[in-house]
Formats: C-alpha cells, structure tokens, sequence
C-alpha cells in the first residue's frame, strides 16, 4: 500500500472514473476518494456501489481540498468544468483528465488553470463498449497503456507521481506529444470506430432489404463491428469533433487505401489482394507479441456464451 495522494476527486463517474477508483482503492493509492457526476441517480450509484467515499452536487465542491482532480467526463465538456472548477483548486493540486484526445483538451483546460496547479494530461487505453459507473472495474488497466502529454514546463515530480498512480493501477506509462498523439489515436482508435459505425449502418440499410438475416447469420466480423460501434454516442461525437484533423488524414489514406483493393477485386488481381493481406496478417501477430490481446481463437470467447 502506497498512499500517493491524500483526498483524489473524480469529476464524471462513469467506467473510467469508476474503473480508478476501484483500481486506486484496491491498492491503497488515496486517502480519500470523492466524485461529481452529471445526474443524481449516478452520483447515487457511485455511493450506493462503493465507488467514492463521498459525492458533491458540483463539480466544484468535489475538487475543493483534494490534491489530484482528474476529469473524466466526455472530451466536449472538459473545458467548462475545468472553468468551474479553478478558483476552488488547492494549492499545488495536480489536475488530470482521461479524454480520448489530447490537443483540444490542453487548449480548452490549460487556460483556466491556476499557475499554483499542475495541469497533467492523460489518456488511458483501455475501455469496454460500456458505460456508466456500473461498468468499471479494477482490472480495467491492467496492462493497458497510459499515454501522458506533459506541457513542457510542467514540474517533473508532479508528473512522476501520477505516473507512479496510473503503474500502481496496473498501466504502463509512456509520454508523446499532444499533437502526435492524437494522429496515433486516429489510426488505432478514432478511425476504426467510425469504420465500425458506418460498416454497421450499412448492414442495417441492407437488413430491412434481407429481413432480419443480417442479424440471424451475423459472423465473427460483423459481431465485432457491432460492438465496437455499440460504444457511447456522446464520447464518440465529442472525439471526432475534436480531433479533427488526425482522423481526417487517416480517412483518406484508408479511402485512397480501399478504392486500391475494390480496383484489385474488379480486376481479379489475386496476388495484390493476397500480399496486402498477408501484410496485415503480420501486424496481428505483433500485437499478440507485445502482449496487446490474446491468440486464442474467437478473441478467447466462449462459444457457447454467444458473444
Ligand atoms: P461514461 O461511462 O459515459 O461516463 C461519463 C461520466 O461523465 C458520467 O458519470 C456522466 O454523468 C459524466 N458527465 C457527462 N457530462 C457531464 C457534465 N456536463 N458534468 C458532469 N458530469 C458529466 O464515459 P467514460 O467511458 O468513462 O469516458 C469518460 C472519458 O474517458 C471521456 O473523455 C472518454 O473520451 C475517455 N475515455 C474513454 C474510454 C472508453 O473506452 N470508454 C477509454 C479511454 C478514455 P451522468 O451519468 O450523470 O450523465
């Protein structure tokens, strides 16, 4: 047990924030833990499951006296809460966030902060297609990456101990820049989910053609599309809108990328089709490799659970 922070208030608790605050009870990592949400009913669940130790009608009231803040509402909204919340920061509290993005959120945070906080960005990946403060739990970031976007005069020992917070919870730590952060996130997260999202309309398009067999003969494929694009509506909409550019410059090398394989599909060019997936089949193994999921068939599913 390693106490890093005396009183650590989650603003949001929904899986994320739930998720930490299983994770940081389990190891002891705080004193105290308190928590804001939007709604009565979840700042409610969050007391009634154990969540937080307390929880305040405002933002502003949770963040009074603790000496690590960390935002984990949806990417559109860190802006207004971080202006909320400033003039009730403690001295030398550090403030963090979990947003899926990172340029827009230091450009809507960073201006409110008081120069006696530290402002630390963050982002953990790792998350479910669930939602809300019953979904968290403790394993949540257990071998996930959390990446880190420090400002560059930010004081090193501030960072090292919510980097020591985030290890504690089971993560491993690494630091980039916002800006390429974000192009990285585009290419492994953001662009994939609005493939997803897209790829499942098109079937639901087809299903009113087909009656209901898109769904009965659903495959391994399609399932994984479903529920990738089954994640919440809010956090996917504030990540696009703020993350713009990146995701636009992924979309068009994957659309220049897919009129290549539709050209070789019409031509019936065999061998471009088998080398490009021969190429990709490689990334899959490096990923097995690096530990980033599991090589059992069916992503270690139970077949008889049906999911
Ligand atoms: P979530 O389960 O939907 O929870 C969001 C929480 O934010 C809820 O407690 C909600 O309260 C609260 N909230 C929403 N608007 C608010 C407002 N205006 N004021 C105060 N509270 C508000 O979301 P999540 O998955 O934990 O995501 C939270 C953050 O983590 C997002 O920025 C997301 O980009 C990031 N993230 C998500 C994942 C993932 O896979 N889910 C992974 C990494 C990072 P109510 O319940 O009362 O509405």
């Amino acid at each position: 047990m390693t106490q890093l922070y005396n009183k650590v208030a989650l603003i949001g608790l929904g899986l994320i924030a739930g998720s930490m605050a299983l994770a940081v009870r389990r190891a002891g990592l705080a004193g105290e833990i308190v928590g804001h949400a939007r709604s009565a009913e979840t700042r409610k669940t969050a007391l009634d499951i154990g969540l937080v130790d307390a929880v305040f009608d405002t933002a502003a009231e949770a963040a009074q006296g603790a000496d690590l803040v960390v935002l984990c509402v949806p990417v559109g909204v860190m802006g207004a809460i971080a202006q909320e919340i400033a003039p009730h920061l403690a001295q030398n509290a550090t403030v963090s966030d979990v947003g899926s993005v990172k340029k827009a959120i230091i450009e809507a945070v960073q201006p409110h902060m008081p120069d006696h906080v530290h402002f630390i960005p963050a982002h953990p990946l790792a998350g479910t297609e669930h939602s809300g403060p019953r979904a968290g739990f403790a394993d949540l970031f257990k071998n996930r990456w959390c990446l880190f976007t420090p400002l560059p005069d930010t004081d090193r020992a501030y960072v090292e101990r919510l980097q020591k917070l985030w290890s504690l919870m089971g993560a491993n730590v690494e630091e980039m820049d916002a800006e390429h952060h974000d192009l990285v996130l585009a290419v492994t997260s953001h662009t994939p989910h609005l493939i997803a999202y897209t790829m499942v309309g098109v079937a639901d398009d087809l299903q009113r053609v087909a009656n209901k067999e898109v769904i009965d003969f659903s495959a391994a494929g399609f399932r994984d599309f479903t529920r990738i694009a089954a994640s919440d509506p809010t956090m996917w909409r504030d990540v696009f809108l703020n993350n713009k550019e990146a995701t636009l410059e992924i979309l068009g090398r994957f659309t220049e990328e897919l009129f290549d394989l539709q050209r070789a599909i019409r031509r019936g060019d065999g061998e471009q089709l088998f080398d490009h997936f021969t190429r990709t089949r490689a990334i899959r193994r490096s990923i097995i490799d690096a530990g980033q999921d599991t090589n059992a068939p069916n992503f270690g599913r139970d077949p008889k659970a049906g999911d």
